[in-house]
This record gives C-alpha cells, sequence and structure tokens, in this order.
C-alpha cells in the first residue's frame, strides 16, 4: 500500500487541551497532545492508518501481547527551531530499528509511508505540542503489540501500530553514580537485548530498583556469561574516555545499536578525536581508574542525549570520575548535537527530517 498523496483520515479534537501545558514546568511522560496515530494488521496487510484524539484503547482481556509479550517501541523527539519549523532527529533510523525488534518479535514489518507520513501529519496536526523553548521537546513513542484474542502461545495474526507524543522538558540531570552489576542479567547472547521488546525493560526494574536501594541511580549491565564486560545502563549506551580516546563497547544481540550513540561516534571521528569500538573490561576501567587516566564516563540516549556519570561503584570501590565541567569531549558533542537537533549548527550529516508547517 502507498500512501503517496494520500491523507491519513484524521478525526480531530472538538478543543484542543494545549491549555493545560505549562511550558515552564513539564512533567516527563504524564501529559499527552491531542492526537494520536492508529494502524491496525490483519488480514496479512497493514490497514489505512487513522488519526484519533488521544484516548484509551479498548482491548480483550485475552489480548495476546498482554500475555506473552509481543511488543515493542521506540523513543525518539522532535524540536522547533527558531523559523518554528519541527525537527526530526534521525526518524528513519527509528524506522529500520522499530522493524529489527518486529523481526526479531516475530511480528510483522511497518511500512515506510505508515511509519513517515503518519508521524508527519500528526507532528502537523499538533504543531503547537512542540515546545518552542530552549532544551524542551516533544516526545514521541511509537509501539507495536499484538492484538489476537486468543491464550495459545503463537505469533499473533493481527497487530496494532500507533504513535502518541508528549511535550518533555529541558533534562537538568544531576551527574549521575552508577554501579556495575555483579549478578543480573540484562540479555544474553542469542537473547533479544538489541530489540526494544517490552519484555526487556520490565525485567530490569527490579535490578534497577535494588542498586537505588543501596543508592546508585542506574546500574550497569555486564555480560552474562562472565560479568566481566561492560555492556550498558538502563536505556542508555555506555562511552568513556580513557587517555584521551572515546571507547564504547560494541553493538551486538546483547546491545542495542542507540541513534544517540551512533551519532556521538560519527562527530566524534568528524572531530578528529579517535573513536574505538571494542570490549571494555572491568578490570581495564578499574586499573585506568588507578592509574588517572578514567577521564570521562556518560551514558548516551534519547532523553538525555548525553548523561554525565559522575561515580562507578564495583566491588567495594567508588570511582570518582574528574568534575563534569572540565569533560572536554562529552561536554563538546553535546553541545554540538543539540545545536544539530535544533538546527542552530549545519546538518552536515543530514540527519534532520524538517516538517515546514
Ligand atoms: C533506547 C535505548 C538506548 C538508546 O537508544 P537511542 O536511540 O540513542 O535513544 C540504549 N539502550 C537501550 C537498552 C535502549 O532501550
Amino acid at each position: 500500500m502507498s500512501l503517496d498523496m494520500l491523507t491519513i483520515p484524521a478525526q480531530c479534537v472538538a478543543e484542543s487541551r494545549i491549555a493545560e501545558l505549562d511550558y515552564n514546568n513539564i512533567e516527563f511522560g504524564k501529559i499527552f497532545a491531542d492526537h494520536m496515530l492508529v494502524a491496525d494488521y490483519k488480514d496479512s496487510a497493514w490497514q489505512i492508518p487513522q488519526i484519533l484524539p488521544y484516548g484509551n484503547m479498548s482491548l480483550s482481556p485475552a489480548t495476546s501481547a498482554i500475555h506473552y509479550g509481543q511488543s515493542i517501541f521506540e523513543g525518539m523527539k522532535a524540536y522547533k527551531d527558531a523559523n518554528g519549523d519541527i525537527l526530526l532527529f534521525r526518524p528513519l533510523d527509528n524506522f529500520r530499528r522499530l522493524n529489527k525488534s518486529a523481526e526479531r518479535m516475530c511480528m510483522p514489518a511497518i511500512t515506510e509511508d505508515i511509519f513517515m507520513q503518519g508521524l508527519e501529519q500528526l507532528l502537523r496536526l499538533d504543531a503547537a505540542w512542540v515546545p518552542p523553548t530552549p532544551g524542551c521537546a516533544l516526545y514521541i513513542r511509537p509501539f507495536m503489540f499484538a492484538t489476537d484474542e486468543f491464550i495459545g502461545v503463537r505469533p499473533s495474526s493481527n497487530y496494532r501500530f500507533a504513535v502518541f507524543t508528549c511535550p518533555v522538558g529541558a533534562y537538568y540531570g544531576q551527574a549521575l553514580k552508577v554501579a556495575i552489576e555483579p549478578h543480573y542479567v540484562r540479555s544474553a547472547e542469542g537473547g533479544a537485548g538489541f530489540a526494544k521488546a517490552a519484555g526487556n525493560y520490565g525485567a530490569a526494574l527490579l535490578p534497577a530498583k535494588a542498586m537505588q536501594e543501596r543508592g546508585y541511580h542506574q546500574l550497569i549491565w555486564t555480560d552474562a556469561r562472565e560479568h566481566k564486560y561492560i555492556e550498558e545502563s538502563g536505556t542508555m549506551n555506555l562511552m568513556f574516555v580513557l587517555d584521551g580516546k572515546l571507547i564504547t563497547p560494541p553493538v551486538s544481540t546483547t546491545i542495542l545499536a542507540g541513534i544517540t550513540r551512533d551519532s556521538v561516534l560519527q562527530l566524534a571521528q568528524g572531530l578528529g578525536y579517535t573513536v574505538e569500538e571494542r570490549k571494555v573490561s572491568v578490570d581495564e576501567l578499574v586499573e585506568a581508574y588507578k592509574a588517572g587516566m578514567l577521564q570521562e564516563a556518560f551514558g548516551t540516549g534519547t532523553a538525555a542525549t548525553i548523561a554525565q556519570i559522575a561515580t562507578i561503584h564495583y566491588d567495594g570501590l567508588d570511582m570518582d570520575l574528574p568534575a563534569v565541567e572540565g569533560r572536554e569531549i562529552s561536554n563538546r558533542i553535546s553541545t554540538e548535537l543539540d545545536k544539530i537537533k535544533t538546527g542552530e549548527a549545519p546538518d552536515l550529516y543530514n540527519w534532520v527530517h524538517r516538517i515546514s508547517l
């Protein structure tokens, strides 16, 4: 099905709820824009999508996604530039990754038309919800789940793809205290850690809560086999600056291929830094720390772009890193990336998808 030149049928709200939004005090993930996109998959094909008022969906108690977790999602952001155009950051990469997750979870691929044109029309309709305020953005949540009303364990025949959005405030997070996880595992080789599949996140809640009770914001996952190599942290990939080089674990079946990760690596290379994608062992980090060579550590992801790490705990040792202000590489890349996303810097890598209103 091609939606070229086709307008997605929209049922618009009688009155916008935008007046409820206080741009200066946006609570994450609690206020949703007026509309959502919904497309259903049945009889082996995606049906014509629809734009509807944001609202509840009615589901059978036997909806298979609820029981067996055929459910995937994406996370991305839209910004407003100085002209009021809406800028999406690398949306085709989110589209491709959603389909990688779909393939792993035995779900049908969504079409580029439905994803991109659906997004474009939804954002045009809810353009007023993209905050013009610096640092703020409209968070976009595409997702897909199995809708068969059937409780046998088998791939569903019916699915729903939907997209809703919510304005988010500036991320003024403090630098994080994280601890290396010696026991629990997020993902093993051959598993589904590379997919944004719902169950991965549910299974991570208990270990994360246990670490929080010990005084850390987040944990760092290690490999399932030996707990020896660094994987990632929460919903962020991890990067370190060791002796002036930017180092990050390679993506694999266990590590999610972050779009922020890829952008940071490309920018760093473009700026002339040495970049290494290779395994990073816990021992290497501890040794570098003891030698005074662990200069920077940070997480990368859509939520924070770059989240600085202040302290890494491992086996009784709190490794306190140099002050955030002095971190050359991550601060420089963070500023550069934010400027590209909001249209303040030239888009040399062709990452920005512009929607002119
Ligand atoms: C989403 C996610 C990331 C970051 O991906 P981005 O595309 O940069 O937002 C990293 N790790 C996990 C486990 C994730 O779910």
